[in-house]
């Protein structure tokens, strides 16, 4: 067996959080000579990364594909409303772009950087060090390991709660999409499946691309050819008549579970997915992973609020459980509160005040219901 020698840190995982970590940790000068494994499994599996951000403080401004400063949500009833998102945009990043960006740019500029592609089976600690064990064998050896890992035992404790996406890249044969807004959540395709709760998303690169994906919370495993009905219904409904053909798809699942976040910047630590970072009630996650990173590079501590898990714990409780409230609770939510104000909200940067404001306006028996029996 061999041995490599003793790297300064290493990253598992060289997904959105492994190499947003890697860029921090790059960034600050005194690890300028510092040495860095990168080791991953060598999955590109293809995502988008939206997110929202004020204009001019965007993560990754030099990968960003397209941008909306108007959003709309389409009701259970099919009522749309388009807003202007004051001064935040709605970005998109194509992990296409990003692992390019990665790989055939930042990393090779970086020689004090190794990537290997391999499983990392066993993470040992011993001594001042810690034995990074591959599936193949080989053994390296670092004094810190930043870990995007999922530990599988936090995951079976909770609800097994997901959002599935089936997504697909389409390119109408004319222009008539409106390239100038995203709509952010359309429920207006009828729940017809009691397992789970499911909305539409649409992000129009222009007149006639766009990618359309069916979105599902849902306790049962992922279920393709269902979401590939839904995704054919929701196209004849919208899309009567318009040719159109596929240009990619894209598909994926992420947990709906609040993982915990540590602060603890012990000599093996977690990041992305793995510490948290995904908010477990919606899935959003770049600009949360590329907060969290910067905070652990600099050993700083977390900000994830206690009372934003309190939210979205009560709210994870009514998807699983009652899943046919959500689409009602979120036509209620946009059509009462200034879309701005509700971005602000799941960026948990909104006050206090602002929160009791916008959960006076919900469905407040239904909450208190779900406050009441979460733990049960
Ligand atoms: C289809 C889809 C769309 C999404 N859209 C958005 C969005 O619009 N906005 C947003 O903010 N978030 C979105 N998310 C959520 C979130 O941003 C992504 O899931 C993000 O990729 C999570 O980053 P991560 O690094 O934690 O995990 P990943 O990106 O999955 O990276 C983890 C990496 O670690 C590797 N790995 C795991 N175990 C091992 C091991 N034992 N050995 C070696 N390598 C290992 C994996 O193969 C993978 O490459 C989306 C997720 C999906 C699936």
């Amino acid at each position: 067996m061999k041995k490599a020698p003793i790297f300064d840190i290493a990253i598992v995982g060289a997904g959105a959080a492994g190499l947003q970590y890697l860029y921090e940790y790059l960034h600050l000068s005194e690890n300028d000579k510092s040495t860095i494994l990168l080791i991953d499994s060598g999955d590109r599996t293809k995502k988008s990364w939206c997110f929202w951000a004020e204009n001019n403080s965007a993560s990754f401004p030099f990968l960003i594909e397209k941008s909306w400063s108007k959003i709309t949500y389409r009701s259970t009833t099919a009522i749309s409303q388009t807003q202007e998102i004051g001064n935040l945009n709605y970005h998109y990043i194509s992990s296409d772009n990003f692992f390019n960006y990665f790989f055939d740019e930042f990393i090779p500029a970086h020689p004090l950087v190794q990537h290997e592609i391999g499983w990392v089976d066993e993470l040992n600690e011993s001594g001042t060090v810690i034995d990074i064990i591959l599936k193949n064998g080989l053994i390296f050896q670092a004094k810190q390991v930043a870990d995007a890992r999922i530990d599988r035992k936090i995951v079976e404790h909770q609800p097994q709660l997901a959002q599935h996406f089936w997504g697909k890249f389409i390119e109408f044969e004319n222009d008539f999409l409106d390239s100038s807004a995203a709509t952010l959540m359309d429920f207006s395709q009828a729940q017809t499946n009691r397992d789970y709760s499911m909305f539409h998303y649409i992000l129009p690169f222009s007149e006639r691309k766009a990618l359309i994906e069916t979105t599902v919370f849902s306790t049962k495993p992922y279920d393709e050819q269902a979401y590939e009905a839904h995704w054919n219904q929701y196209m004849a409904d919208n899309f009567t008549g318009k040719n159109y053909q596929v240009i990619d798809i894209e598909r994926g699942t992420i947990p709906m579970t609040v993982m915990p976040s540590t602060n603890n910047l012990g000599k093996i630590f977690k990041i992305g997915t793995a510490a948290g970072q995904v908010k477990a009630s919606t899935g959003y996650a770049f600009t949360r992973m590329q907060r969290d990173a910067k905070q652990k590079v600099n050993q700083l501590p977390s900000n994830i609020k206690s009372r934003h898990l309190f939210f979205d714990s009560i709210l994870l409780h009514m998807i699983k459980s009652e899943n046919k409230a959500i689409p009602l609770v979120m036509d209620r939510l946009f059509a009462r509160i200034n879309f701005t104000k509700i971005l602000r909200f799941l960026d948990e940067k909104t006050s206090i005040w602002d929160e009791i404001r916008i959960f006076s306006q919900l469905q407040i028996p239904l909450f208190l219901k779900h406050l009441l029996t979460r733990n049960r």
